[in-house]
């Protein structure tokens, strides 16, 4: 009987015929994986929790006929507290989309699960900003997709730019725009000095080691920045 065993997070969950759910997961080595749990929402039912959006766990499959089906889950966190509160869920829902939204079957995604999990945590059981895990989430989810943002260089000209400037951000190209390409262009976003910062030192020590404080992070640029590369849509609405 061919079975698969796998770290796995839940992504999604659509309810299916009387007792059951499919389930949307992200492995580290599998990637995306889409999964039938039989029985889940009977009363008692061992894989209830383990159906659950944000369930994390050791997870069994058999694989069989084309199609994945969950046998049982070793269950090791739920990340609960998203549950009992709107603003840590609102950001929790966001990201989990987002993890979706990149997570390609059979396709490692091992950077891509210890982020989701650790940003989890960080919403689920910390006392950081929310806005502020999310963007650090955005940041190095941005980094691991392949267009970490250039902060350091004009994107246009590559000209070094100063700490004490006046930024531009210019997201279809990137990353900061000095003065003179702004004005050239006529396009891009204006981002202060503190929020280059506060990228340039979650990017360099992450953000349990910054010091810089929380407001200074810049969570709807970066959310529109990541949003506009994702092959499909995920909503924003009531984030800020
Ligand atoms: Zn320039």
């Amino acid at each position: 009987m061919p079975s698969v065993t796998t770290q796995a997070i839940v992504l999604r969950r659509a309810d299916y015929r009387e007792n059951d759910r499919m389930l949307t997961l992200l492995s580290p080595g599998m990637g995306r994986i889409e999964a039938l749990c039989r029985g889940c929402k009977r009363v008692g039912s061992p894989l209830l929790s383990a159906s659950e959006f944000f369930a994390m766990g050791e997870y069994v499959f058999y694989a069989g006929k084309g199609r994945m089906t969950v046998t049982s889950c070793n269950l090791t966190e739920t990340f609960y507290p998203l549950r009992d509160d709107y603003e840590r869920l609102k950001y929790a829902t966001y990201i989990l989309a987002v993890a979706e939204a990149a997570a390609q079957p059979g396709e490692r995604a091992v950077e891509l699960f210890t982020l989701l999990a650790r940003s989890l945590g960080r919403l689920a059981y910390g006392q950081r900003d929310k806005g502020a895990v999310t963007a650090a989430f955005l940041l190095h989810f941005a980094s691991i997709s392949g267009y970490r943002p250039r902060l350091h260089h004009c994107v246009r000209c590559g000209r070094e730019m100063a700490d004490d400037e006046i930024y531009w951000f210019d997201g279809q190209n990137g990353g900061l725009l000095c003065a003179a390409c702004h004005e050239a262009l006529g396009y891009a976003q204006p981002i202060t000095a503190a929020q280059v910062r506060w990228m340039r030192d979650v990017l360099s020590v992450g953000i349990d080691k910054t010091s810089l404080p929380d407001h200074d992070a810049p969570d709807p640029l970066l959310c529109g920045y990541v949003g506009q590369r994702l092959e499909k849509p995920v909503p924003v609405k009531g984030l800020f």
